[in-house]
């Protein structure tokens, strides 16, 4: 069947709930395992049959923003979303409540319970004005970043079509679009500082309504952070740090050499060879044929898989007028298959489309047939360990997608997994400082950025660029804003994708082995749980990031990347 073919029926709110509130009163009651366990299945037939059907409305709607049909539906999910979701919220509190909870742990697993606990305790209806002023403020900043119009040479661009400029082989062209791009940032300072200012304050608010210390302590929380700490993850930074920083400054070294340049400045920081950056080569159709035949060759389950996203045409890859931005996987109810949505442009990001989404939409066609719903997706430092390990485990295959770039693809996708890491936990170290300084005043923050951008990226230059050298580069950053404590995870992702490539790269006959059986576990297991299973080393282990880091380093040092 194909996604085309996925019939979509608004459900009838008052049906719903009234079939819940029957089935929620009967689960309460439940007094035995069997009793409790016939009501929970039928509760989670009814959710996944609403479910499949927001999931519906929400991708066509995607897809197609000038269909009216699904344009009105998606403003029927908007409104009527959370009263949906307020059936699932008692769900979950009866479960937590329930008396003999250990003796369902074999069906529903363990992390289902720990997370709804997690739930009960992010929310109470008394924050709900707060909440809202929240999102009000986080939409806020979406549209003032939306709002960029950025003139160079007479031609407009926006924050996204600039990365035209900004990668450019001329270096002149890319300082122009820099220096417009953070134009932008400079002109609209006091509005992103009112915004974060504000959302600091009345996350700070909603911490202490709920009776925290403060909003760091609740963001764990909302985060799902669930069996690890704020000292665990300050010990992984220092591990960043001391291991990874070095290393990373001695690749900024080696690409001005590459380049020809006497230093690194800000206007080179997405462009990379003076030949320019790894393409995909070959036309749309040929992409596709080369995907399929990657994921025949890599296993039969990853073959299975992608005549299924194939033949249901389970993607939507094309840049069309009309379509949202980005990109982003999801599964689809009831028919058990996930869903890829992206805009190709050209870049090798439409390889990582083929690799790191169809990672996440593998993990939930292995995990697919986990019977409680909730669980078959794991919480988000772990989903990335799937999509950022497909990446590698797709490397003895990139040169069907890029050809004669396949080194340099190569060389500069584990470089830059590397040099990623400095920065995922600058960011998470800066909102820390913040939340646990909420009296802070703007500038203050930005001093504190300052101060750790030099720490965790001493080879970055900002002369010429006054906002940076302020401390104002967060401002791009849109989890700071919009999902607090929300990325740390991407860092802890790769640092266990980073394992999968070691292995890969010393042959090792159980790395398939084992990220199958991850994929296959999807969320019954928190995220230290999952990384056992996987036979990974633990991120937060001393010594950890020191041995991840050897390997890649041998490679690229292998490398002669003045020839790229
Ligand atoms: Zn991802």
């Amino acid at each position: 069947m194909k996604f085309s073919e996925f019939e979509y029926k608004r459900p009838d709110y008052e049906e719903v709930k009234a079939k819940m509130e029957d089935l929620i009163a009967r689960l309460e009651k439940a007094d035995n395992k069997d009793s409790f366990m016939e009501v929970f299945w039928e509760i989670e037939k009814v959710t996944e049959e609403v479910e499949l059907m927001g999931t519906l409305s929400s991708v066509r709607h995607s897809i197609n923003t000038k269909d009216e049909f699904y344009s009105t539906e998606n403003d029927y999910w908007d409104e009527y979303g959370p009263n949906y979701q307020v059936f699932s919220s008692k769900v979950a509190k009866i479960c937590v409540e329930c008396p003999f909870k250990e003796e369902l742990y074999d069906v529903i697993p363990e992390v289902y319970f720990k997370m709804a606990e997690f739930e009960i305790k992010a929310f109470d209806e008394k924050v709900v004005p707060l909440l809202q002023k929240e999102n009000v403020l986080a939409s806020e900043y979406g549209k003032l970043k939306a709002s960029a119009q950025i003139e160079v040479d007479g031609v407009t661009y926006n924050l996204s079509t600039i990365s035209k400029l900004t990668n450019d082989k001329d270096r002149e062209t890319r300082k122009k679009g820099w220096d417009g791009r953070l134009k932008f940032y400079q002109d609209h300072e006091a509005e992103f500082d009112r915004i974060y200012d504000d959302l600091v304050k009345v996350r700070d608010q909603i911490a202490h309504e709920l009776g925290y210390k403060n909003f760091t302590e609740l963001g764990y929380i909302r985060m799902y952070r669930l069996d690890y700490n704020e000292e665990m993850v300050a010990n992984y930074r220092r591990q960043i740090l001391e291991d990874i920083t070095p290393v990373v400054a001695e690749l900024e070294e080696r690409k001005a050499r590459r380049l020809g340049l006497d230093k690194v400045r800000y206007y080179d920081k997405a462009f990379n060879f003076s030949t320019g950056n790894p393409t995909p080569k070959g036309t749309y159709e040929e992409l596709i044929e080369a995907a399929r035949k990657m994921y025949h060759e890599m296993s039969p389950e990853t073959g299975e898989f992608i005549d299924t996203m194939i033949n249901g045409e389970l993607w939507d890859l094309k840049s069309r007028d009309g379509k949202e931005m980005g990109g982003y996987c999801t599964s689809i109810p009831i028919y058990k298959v996930p869903f890829i949505f992206a805009n190709f442009n050209g870049t090798s990001g439409d390889v990582d489309v083929l690799t790191h989404e169809a990672g996440h939409a593998f993990q939930y066609y292995m995990s697919r047939n986990i019977p409680v719903a909730a669980t078959q997706w794991p919480t988000m430092e772990s989903a990335e360990i799937h999509s950022m390990s497909m990446e590698f485990n797709a490397w003895p295959w990139m040169n069907l997608f890029f050809k004669e770039d396949e080194q340099k693809y190569k060389f500069y996708h584990l470089s830059d997994a590397l040099s990623f890491l400095p920065y995922g936990v600058l960011v998470d170290h800066f909102q820390h400082e913040v939340y646990n300084h909420p009296q802070w005043t703007p500038e203050e923050r930005k001093q504190c950025w300052h101060e750790l951008e030099s720490m965790y990226k001493p080879y970055e230059d900002f002369e010429g660029a006054p906002i940076l050298e302020k401390g104002c580069w967060w401002y791009a950053q849109g989890h700071i804003f919009e999902s607090p404590f929300y990325y740390i995870d991407y860092t802890l992702a790769q640092v266990c994708a980073l394992q999968f490539w070691s292995r890969n790269y010393h042959h090792d006959p159980n790395s398939w082995r084992d990220y199958l059986h991850l994929c296959s576990l999807g969320g019954t297991l928190s995220f230290t749980g999952l990384v056992r299973e996987a036979g990974l080393k633990n991120p937060f282990e001393d010594g950890c990031i020191k041995d991840v880091v050897k390997d890649a380093r041998e490679y690229l040092d292998s490398v002669d990347d003045t020839k790229l």
